[in-house]
């Protein structure tokens, strides 16, 4: 594997190997960031009855023709609650919101556009039309009917369509426990100093706040030094999870033992190359059930790819319809210069009316372009982009 493979080859390979991840019933309050691996569906009708939409009166429009009109108030019916009797002509009901309208009644006028000086009459002050403030009975979905279907992403919006649906014990794809694994002598963690020719491990902190932003278990594994044992035997317990993510170490270096490790411990590579800027030396594989990437080292292409690859790899094993990083167009702000060979994506950040701004950026190891990033902007390789033209952008 010695070429780098484009882009979207490397997304390619990694639908292709990504593995299935076992299915599992999660509680729905645990269901958040999962994927549903079932269709859920729709037991009864939605709404289950005519819904009123409004707090008012329930009547028959075409007793409203010539306002203002008196009616009988015959009953009151709160929400929870079903009318006794059907509507006769000059009869309404008051109802509230949420409530089933009555037999005999065909609209609901708003509670505002009438007068009642005692609770058993109303005056009607509006002509009213069939239907006016009623939600028709199965008009959102019949009964059986698809709610949210396998591979649906469980977001706060599509928990409430589960918890109407009655589904409270969720059939998801089982989300990742994480490793993750910083390699490198020269690192040092954030509570120590660092003097001389150490460097603080950032990597590892990104990246465990990469995966509880996605809901995701992590186990942190530490650094491991740049000897052939120590790597061997930190990446053969992170194979033990779902995934693995290692930073560091995949170069071509004296001691970038990554590649080779992965090989030894029965890891399938899939690429270790890809022709990109930041992230050239990502390598991915899979073990089992086990997916593993070894990340670039330096700071913004390891952040770099794990929106890329890494999500877009976990998203394909948790079943997600749509696993692929989703790229918008956007009107580009300042002109960049051609970026050289390899597909480029600058860190940059969105300012007004579609418009995203390339951020201040010196390449790989500047850490300090992402204190405002939360897009990065695509640019294809060889190709200068002027300001004012469209861009693809990938939102953060
Ligand atoms: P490597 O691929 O291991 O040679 O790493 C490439 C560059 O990234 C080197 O300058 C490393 O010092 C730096 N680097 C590697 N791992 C980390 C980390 N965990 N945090 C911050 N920088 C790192
Ligand atoms: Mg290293």
């Amino acid at each position: 594997m010695a070429d780098p493979i484009p882009f979207d080859d490397a997304l390619q390979r990694i639908l292709a190997a990504a593995p299935a991840w076992p299915v599992q019933h999660v509680p729905l309050q645990a269901a958040l960031g999962c994927v549903l691996a079932e269709d859920v569906r729709a037991d009864r009708d939605w709404p289950p009855f005519n819904r009123s939409m409004v707090d008012g009166f329930a009547l028959h429009s075409a007793e409203t023709l010539s306002p203002p009109v008196s009616l009988k108030v015959i009953e009151d019916v709160p929400a929870g609650t079903s009318a006794t009797r059907a509507l006769q002509p000059g009869e309404a009901i008051r109802i509230m919101t949420g409530a089933p309208v009555p037999e005999g009644a065909d609209s609901v006028v708003m509670q505002e556009r009438t007068e009642s000086s005692d609770r058993s009459s109303v005056r009607v002050l509006m002509t009213l039309k069939p239907g006016q403030n009623i939600s028709k009975r199965g008009e959102d979905a019949r009964v059986n009917d698809i709610v949210a279907p396998t591979g649906t992403a469980l977001t706060p919006g599509t928990i409430g369509i589960l918890a109407f649906a009655g589904c409270h014990s969720v059939p998801v794809r089982r989300v990742p426990r994480v490793a993750i694994l910083a390699t490198g002598n020269e690192l040092v963690e954030p509570y120590l100093p660092a003097t001389g020719a150490q460097i603080r491990n950032s990597n590892s902190y990104q990246l465990l706040a990469q995966c509880a932003a996605q809901h995701w278990p992590t186990t942190y594994l530490g650094i491991a030094r740049d000897t052939l044992e120590d790597t061997r035997a930190k990446i053969a317990e992170g194979l033990s999870h779902d995934l693995l993510l290692t930073t560091g170490g995949v170069s071509v270096g004296e001691f970038d033992y990554v590649g080779p490790v992965l090989r030894e411990l029965g890891v399938t590579l899939a690429f270790n190359k890809v022709a990109i800027k930041p992230g050239k030396p990502t390598t991915f594989g899979v073990k089992n059930k086990t997916i593993v990437f070894g990340l670039p080292g330096n700071p913004v292409a390891a952040f770099v790819c794990f929106h890329l690859f890494v999500r877009a790899a976990i998203r394909k094993s948790l079943g997600a319809s749509d696993p692929l990083p989703r790229f918008q167009n956007f009107k580009n702000a300042t002109a960049l210069k051609s970026p050289g060979d390899r597909t480029t994506f600058r860190p940059a950040r969105l300012t007004h009316d579609a418009t995203v701004e390339a951020l201040e950026w010196h390449g790989s190891g500047h850490l300090a372009a992402l204190l405002n990033a939360d897009a990065l902007i695509v640019q294809a390789a060889n190709t200068p982009v002027e300001a004012g033209q469209p861009v693809r952008t990938l939102l953060l």
